[in-house]
Formats: C-alpha cells, sequence, structure tokens
C-alpha cells in the first residue's frame, strides 16, 4: 500500500468546486466527492489513497491493451517531439494520419475505403449524419433525411448524435431527439415481447425495420443505425446473424447501413470488428474507443467509395466539403493509435483476448444461479449479468434502492471495477491482455460483491 496522495484533500474539494463530470448528476458528485485515480498497469488500477482494483471495465471500454504500454508512450513521446501538430487544412498533412487511413482500410470490412479522423466516437457518429445528408444532397435524393436507429442504442452525445442515441437521459431537456430521428425496437432477448428464440427476435428487427421505413416512406429514409451489440443500453446481445439480416434489409430498402463500433470495435468481441464475424459491408462504420485504447483521444468514419464519391463528385467543382476541425487526423493521436493496432496483432492481443473469453464466460456463467442474476450475456470479451428480484418475473429492483449506487461502491471496495446500466444491469469490457488468474480473481471479488450487496 502507497501512502495516500499528500494533495487528495485538496483535489477533491478543487474538483467539487470546478470540474464538471460527463453524464454524472452533477449535485449529487459533488457530495459524494471524486474518486481519484492515480496509475494503472495491465488489468489493474491504484486510486490516489493507494488501494488497488482490477478494471473489468477497460476505463469507459477503452482501454483494451491494458494499462503501462510503454512503447505507445514511446510512439506518442516521439511524434510529439517531431512535429505535435499538422493541420489537414490547406493539403497538408502528417506521416502517421495517412498511415493511420490506409491500416484502418485494410483491417476492416472490404467495403470501406476512405477514412476521416475524429476525436473520438461521438464526433465520428455526428460526422456521419453531416455528410450522409451532404451525401444525398450532392446525389440528387435531398428528400432522404430521415434517420432510424435502435431503441436503447448510444451513439454518443453531439448535438445530433444525441437524438441517434435512444437513452432517456440523452433527451431529458435537451429537447431531442429531432423531428427527422426515429427508433425501432432493440433486440433485447432476454426482454423481447417476441420471446428470446434467435430466429423470432431477428425476424422481429428486420419487420420493425420494414415498417418504420413503410411509415416514413422509403424515398424519404436516408440511413439505419446500430450497434452490434448495444453497450450502454446494458450490453445487449443480439442473436448471431442479426447484424446480417438488419444490414440485408437496409440494402433491400435502399438505405444506408452504419455500424457503429465504437465499444465492439478492435477485438472487443472476439474478431477485429464485429462486422467480420457476420460478413457484413456497412455503408458507413464509426470507430474510437480501442483505436486508440484510451492512450489519446481519437475515433474515426470510415465510408465506402460510393458514399465518398457521391460526396466528392456531387460538390460545385473545387468547392471545399465544409466538415472539418482543428484536431482532425492528430498527428500524435494517430501515432498512438497504430502502435496500438501494432499491438492488437504483432503483440498478440487480439489473440489473447480470443483466448481468454472462454474464462471470461464462465466467471459470469459461474454466477448464473445467484439470486440475484435473471440473465447472463457475453461475446468475445463484453458482456453482463442482468439483476432481478425475482427470476420467474423478471422484476427489477425498485429504484429508491438505489441498487446501482450500492453495487458499484461495494464493488469497488472488494477491489474490482464494473459499470451498472440503471438500476440491475452490471456490465463487464476487460482489456485483452487479462489472464485466466485475472479472470478468476474477477469471478471470486464480483461473487463476493453480489453476497455483500443481497
Ligand atoms: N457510439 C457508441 C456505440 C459508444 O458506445 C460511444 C461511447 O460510449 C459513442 C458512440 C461516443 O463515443 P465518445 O464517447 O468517444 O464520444
Amino acid at each position: 500500500q502507497s501512502p495516500a496522495h499528500p494533495h487528495l484533500d485538496a483535489l477533491i474539494s478543487l474538483d467539487r468546486g470546478h470540474l464538471i463530470h460527463p453524464v454524472a448528476p452533477w449535485r449529487k458528485h459533488e457530495q459524494r466527492g471524486v474518486t481519484m485515480l492515480e496509475s494503472g498497469q495491465g488489468a489493474w488500477l491504484k486510486d490516489a489513497s493507494g488501494h488497488q482494483l482490477l478494471d473489468a471495465f477497460a476505463g469507459l471500454w477503452c482501454v483494451n491493451i491494458g494499462y503501462g504500454h510503454e512503447s505507445v508512450v514511446q510512439a506518442a513521446a516521439e511524434q510529439m517531439r517531431k512535429l505535435p501538430y499538422a493541420t489537414g487544412y490547406f493539403h497538408f498533412g502528417s506521416e502517421p494520419a495517412i498511415r493511420l487511413a490506409a491500416k484502418l482500410v485494410e483491417i476492416s470490412p472490404a467495403s470501406l475505403t476512405r477514412v476521416y479522423l475524429t476525436l473520438g466516437g461521438s464526433e465520428a457518429v455526428d460526422a456521419a449524419i453531416r455528410l450522409i445528408t451532404q451525401y444525398f444532397n450532392n446525389t440528387g435524393r435531398p428528400e432522404k433525411k430521415q434517420f432510424i436507429s435502435l431503441q436503447r442504442g448510444y451513439h454518443g452525445s453531439s448535438s445530433m448524435g444525441s437524438g441517434l442515441t435512444a437513452l432517456p437521459v440523452f433527451h431529458r431537456g435537451f429537447d431531442m431527439p429531432l423531428p427527422n430521428q426515429h427508433y425501432i425496437a432493440s433486440p433485447y432477448p432476454y426482454r423481447n415481447p417476441v420471446g428470446s428464440d434467435d430466429a423470432a427476435v431477428i425476424a422481429a428487427s428486420v419487420a420493425a425495420l420494414r415498417a418504420k421505413v413503410a411509415e416514413l416512406g422509403a424515398e424519404r429514409v436516408a440511413a439505419f443505425f446500430c450497434e452490434p451489440i448495444q453497450g450502454s443500453g446494458g450490453v445487449i446481445i443480439p442473436p448471431k446473424g442479426w447484424l446480417k439480416a438488419m444490414s440485408d434489409a437496409a440494402r433491400e430498402l435502399d438505405i444506408l447501413f452504419v455500424v457503429d463500433e465504437v465499444i465492439t470495435g478492435f477485438g472487443r468481441t472476439g474478431p477485429m470488428f464485429a462486422c467480420d464475424a457476420e460478413g457484413v459491408q456497412p455503408d458507413l462504420m464509426t470507430v474510437a474507443k480501442g483505436l486508440t485504447a484510451g492512450y489519446a483521444p481519437m475515433g474515426a468514419l470510415l465510408m465506402s467509395e460510393q458514399v465518398y464519391a457521391g460526396i466528392a463528385d456531387g460538390a460545385p467543382v473545387g468547392a471545399p466539403i465544409g466538415h472539418g476541425a482543428t484536431y482532425s487526423a492528430h498527428p500524435v493521436s494517430a501515432a498512438v493509435a497504430l502502435e496500438v493496432l501494432r499491438l492488437y496483432e504483432e503483440g498478440g492481443l487480439l489473440a489473447n483476448g480470443q483466448k481468454v473469453a472462454s474464462h471470461f464466460a464462465a466467471a459470469l456463467e459461474g454466477l448464473r444461479e445467484h439470486p440475484l442474476v435473471g440473465d447472463v450475456r457475453h461475446r468475445g470479451l463484453l458482456g453482463a449479468l442482468e439483476l432481478v428480484s425475482d427470476k420467474s418475473s423478471k422484476q427489477g429492483f425498485d429504484p429508491a434502492l438505489g441498487l446501482a449506487d450500492r453495487l458499484f461502491d461495494t464493488g469497488y471496495r472488494n477491489g474490482l471495477v464494473f459499470r451498472s446500466f440503471g438500476d440491475h444491469i452490471l456490465g463487464f469490457a476487460p482489456a485483452l491482455c487479462f489472464s485466466e488468474d485475472e479472470f478468476a480473481v474477477m469471478a471470486e471479488r464480483l461473487r463476493k460483491t453480489l453476497d455483500d450487496v443481497l
């Protein structure tokens, strides 16, 4: 145990007074005070009071390579020393950004040939919406302006992306969604009105998409956005074959199919991308998180040659396409991403993630009979326990019990970090570097945490 941080109390007080935390309940956070994280190594974190934690959520499902990779630090430092910044404006560029775009095209589904590098996932989704709008305007179909996504979906919190997100807290008080944003039901096997049968869940989603497009008029619908596994909506894992069925339906309906792989990309579900498991060739794809494994901010929007050409060739000759930011294609983030991608492939992390996934599954499955556990779900290194007060009725918990906070605090005391969704879903996204032993520690600490709150 290291000594407590010498300035911890002062920092907690400064945090209370000044720092706004993302998505936090602001006043409640001030009362509670920040838990300051100090350092990390592999799958482990240490907080400012010296408490050791096994991070079963990879930060915010992003630190897929684990903490403390010196080669990533080197890549960032070298690029910063050589050239910390290069604008992409005025036809300038930098080597890491160019190499990264080419690398992303090499490893992503073959349909995707062009890459726009952003600061994160929200900006990638926002760029997708803006550029799809430009695409249909430039290709003579300006009436195609309606967007469809899934209930319980999360696509970031940008001004437009937050409307494709379909979680109430991202809408409440923000006047969202926009009038051209529409939803169909989540393919939620545990709580789907059609039951949990794979074929029935897939058929219901396809029928819902067809019905929504018919209601809006196919000639008015621009695109369907979805996550291959709904992350922030509660780690909702559709049956295998769902993604392909949705992409086939979108094609048939003549709407663009946009896959948001911000969480599922870079080995999270096994293959490099969730699309790969089903041979899905999206029109556009958003990525972030695992792209830099959280070591620097970066996301990307990948698009097909057809979408790229529609925008490029439909714009007035020589006129700029008015979308961009000072930090688009930032060379330091790009250098970090290139090294992180090297670690997935040559560094063996993708293979390790695939190898240890059965231990992750076993750690969660071992809790299926626990009195609080209603559903256990996982694919690759993404999973959840859905807790219920009654297994047969699948009844959740009274929010007044504050179960989510109690679980998080109890887990923390027991040295385990995971995330709760609503009051009753615990989500897990361990780094791809986890070992079999670390999954055993996770299982033991998780069982103790559930027992402690019983
Ligand atoms: N899309 C999905 C599926 C996400 O899970 C997230 C973030 O959690 C985003 C988009 C937004 O990404 P960011 O938080 O990097 O802006």
